[in-house]
């Protein structure tokens, strides 16, 4: 079926003449027609835009344009990205009419590669979640079983492209949104190095940990889509000008004398004994190919989470008070300005939206600030420092992605705190702002995916993306579909 077509595979068809960019849409469309009816990974699909977008890059490839490293490829996009004229809904009531007026960088640059965005996808609200069961817009389902969650909260992202309904998509990922969602569904998800893609166009939630990555089958392709997507944009003055090296070339270097790092911090209380046995299982497939296991200790990773959900919800806070009836989105009818503002937000935003927004003004309030705010602070330098010193050690450090596969839904819906604590393992990478990938590494007795977690030093995209894509070439846990 065309839609099983890796990016690569399509982008390379379509830069030759041998497929026009129409193909793998159509098939797109297709199976978004055919499935996300039940799946509901889309809030918006663009019918009508995509096929014509399609045609406008055949007419490129006819007038000999060579630089279309996503040639014809359609791309779902999370719905917290603005991609202009398309509504951009962040999951969430405030939001639901907004019409994106400008176009996200990263949206720029896939247009500009040849890329085609065939929708936007279902998210928990504001991206605040691990279920996409916050979003105040529509239910997304894990294929690989109805009754469980996708994760989040690029849920629909990550359901996308685990049923075939894209080859490849952008989340974003605050404290494991991209990564987590990819495990729970059996994809590859990368969260990139802070600063390496920009975030000019993704609404903010947590400016200091929010990073764009891709979610697709294979390493190879979300490599080709980083390449597309990373690079210095001045609209954003936290993006990298570092160079973007040619990631497609970094994957073939050779995985012998990797030196894996092991962290017991990642395998201690709590961690499933089916998801301990699928990653331990791929850390032994890594030794038996040449790498190098190392033991690395990270003895502030298990503060990660508090110190997470201190800083995420102070800066959301902050960032979700633009949204007040004037500006953006819901406007509720009131008697004066005052009572507009809150009703706007009191009927706009959903209750964990509400939950973090009064977290983070509490740990910013006077008083409480140094207790809590500029303790978390402290403690992520350390937290950084312990990466940076287990990096002298070892290339790349393995670990599971969550501690089990994915949940039932309601099972952690009523508790918020236990949600939280299932973040455990992707919450250190964005704190320390350094790169890391999920790949799939098995399924659990229920036949649900189970990820491996690969974390590399500042800008190592290409070196966890090799880790990766080596692992894939030894195993085929990927190619399994969801029936
Ligand atoms: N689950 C985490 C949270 O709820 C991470 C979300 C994200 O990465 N956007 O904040």
């Amino acid at each position: 079926m065309a839609t099983m077509q890796t990016a690569t595979e399509i982008a390379a068809r379509v830069r030759e003449g041998k497929q026009p960019a129409g193909e793998a849409v159509r098939a797109c469309l297709e199976r978004i027609e055919q499935l996300d009816g039940e799946l509901g990974a889309f809030l918006w699909v663009d019918r009508e835009g995509a096929q014509r977008r399609a045609d406008a890059v055949d007419q490129r490839v006819a007038k000999g344009e060579t630089d279309l490293p996503l040639a014809g490829v359609p791309v779902a996009v999370k719905d917290n990205i603005c991609v202009a004229g398309t509504p951009t809904t962040c999951g969430s009531r405030i939001l639901e009419k907004f019409v994106a007026p400008y176009e996200a960088h990263v949206a720029e640059r896939l247009r500009a590669a040849g890329a085609i965005v065939i929708g936007k996808t279902n998210l928990d609200e504001f991206a605040m979640g691990s279920s996409t069961e916050n979003s105040a817009l529509g239910v997304t389902r894990n294929p690989w079983n109805r009754g469980h969650v996708p994760g989040g909260s690029s849920g629909g992202s990550a359901v996308a492209v685990a049923a075939g309904m894209v080859p490849v998509a952008l989340g974003s990922d605050t404290g494991g949104s991209v990564r987590q969602p990819a495990s729970f569904c059996g994809v590859v998800g990368l969260k990139p190095t802070y600063g390496r893609v920009s975030r000019y166009g993704l609404v903010a939630f947590g400016s200091s940990l929010d990073q764009i990555g891709p979610l697709a089958r294979t390493a190879e392709d979300a490599a080709l889509v980083l390449g597309a997507i990373a690079g210095a944009d001045a609209r954003d003055t936290t993006c990298l000008e570092a160079p973007v090296p040619a990631y497609a070339d970094e994957l073939a270097a050779p995985l012998a004398g990797t030196r894996v790092g092991i962290a017991r911090e990642y395998f201690g209380e709590g961690l499933s004994d089916e998801t301990r046995a699928a990653v331990d299982a791929a850390i032994g497939i890594l030794r038996a190919n040449g790498a190098d296991v190392v033991d690395v200790h990270l003895p502030h990773m298990t503060y990660g989470v508090a110190c997470y959900y201190l800083i995420a919800p102070a800066e959301a806070s902050s960032n979700l008070a633009r949204y007040d009836g004037v500006h953006y989105g819901h406007r509720a009818a009131a008697n004066d300005i005052i009572d507009m503002y809150s009703a706007s937000r009191e009927e706009g935003f959903g209750a964990e939206v509400k939950r973090r927004i009064m977290l983070g003004t509490y740990a910013l309030s006077s008083g409480y600030y140094d207790a809590y705010y500029a303790r978390a602070m402290k403690v992520r330098t350390l937290l950084r420092r312990d990466f940076e010193h287990a990096f002298k050690q070892c290339d790349v450090i393995c670990s599971p992605v969550t501690p089990t596969t994915a949940f039932a839904f309601g099972e952690k819906a009523d508790d918020p705190l236990a949600m939280y604590l299932a973040d455990v393992y992707t919450i250190s990478a964005n704190l320390a702002g350094i790169p890391a990938v999920s790949v799939p590494c098995g399924f659990d007795g229920r036949g649900l995916p189970v990820g491996l977690q690969i974390m590399g030093k500042p800008l190592a995209e290409g070196k966890v993306l090799s880790v990766a894509h080596h692992y894939q070439s030894l195993t085929d846990h990927h190619k399994k579909v969801p029936s």
